[in-house]
């Protein structure tokens, strides 16, 4: 393996870059900066495993600013940020326009709850609008889940994107914590995705930015994420992240 891209800094994307030592990690600053920031491989004590091994922290070391072209023969792969914070504060794809194929990172979860909480909500449906649907990619490869031809999981991402930032505006309107607007919301047709759950994590971060919180600000990470352990009826979370 002479490269790898991480899409962005979470580290089931990131921790097994010590495995490919001959490798050149390529990754936008802020995702070097991010992975520096989290620290190694560990239990958080949320998550319902997995376990990690022995893996030592191997940040990027190759980094980029907007956008860098990784070159395998007559094939080139534009990666490229995506200009605002979306899934994290630093997600990045990798575009093969001789092949129309997208790997969009965990911009998509074909089959999962997206979750946006150390993002943006409204990033993420800018970032799908405006940077993967004009793309208009005949095969997409998403960060969880099968690979998809069309636009599909897309547009339902949007739904789902779109379904949370209404919720968020009428908990907000009527001053409900997004716990407690999560727990009156039926989830109707996203019910059945992985890790519904996330609704709770995606609410604090709507709710958040909605009261003056910038894309991808600070916010109370923890306490989101105990929120949707509670909303769990105290089951840890499956980590898809
Ligand atoms: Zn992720």
């Amino acid at each position: 393996m002479r490269t790898v891209v991480n899409t962005h800094h979470h580290g089931d994307h990131t921790f097994g870059n010590c495995l490919f030592p001959a490798a050149a990690i390529v990754v936008h600053e802020s995702t070097r900066t991010e992975a520096y920031a989290f620290g190694p491989a560990r239990d958080l004590g949320v998550w319902d495993g997995p376990d990690w091994g022995d893996l030592t922290l191997d940040p990027p070391f190759v980094t980029f600013t907007d956008e860098i072209a990784v070159h395998a023969g007559d094939l080139r792969a534009a990666v490229r940020h995506v200009g605002t914070p979306a899934h994290t504060t630093n997600d990045s794809i990798v575009w093969l326009p001789d092949r129309s194929v997208l790997f969009c990172g965990d911009l998509i979860f074909h089959g999962g709850t997206p979750f946006l909480l150390m993002g943006s909500v409204a990033g993420a449906v800018e970032v799908l609008e405006q940077v993967v649907a004009p793309l208009g990619a005949r095969t997409t490869v998403p960060g969880h889940g099968p690979v998809f031809e069309g636009t599909g999981p897309l547009e339902a991402t949007l739904a789902y994107l779109r379904f949370v930032l209404d919720v968020a505006a009428r908990a907000q309107a009527a001053g409900v914590t997004p716990l407690a607007a999560a727990r009156e919301t039926d989830l109707g047709r996203f019910a059945g995705w992985a890790d519904p759950e996330r609704i709770v994590g995606n609410l604090h971060r709507a709710c958040a930015e909605l009261a003056g919180t910038p894309r991808g600000g600070p916010i109370d990470v923890p306490a989101a994420l105990a929120d949707m352990v509670a909303y769990n009826g105290g089951a840890p979370l499956t980590c898809r992240a």
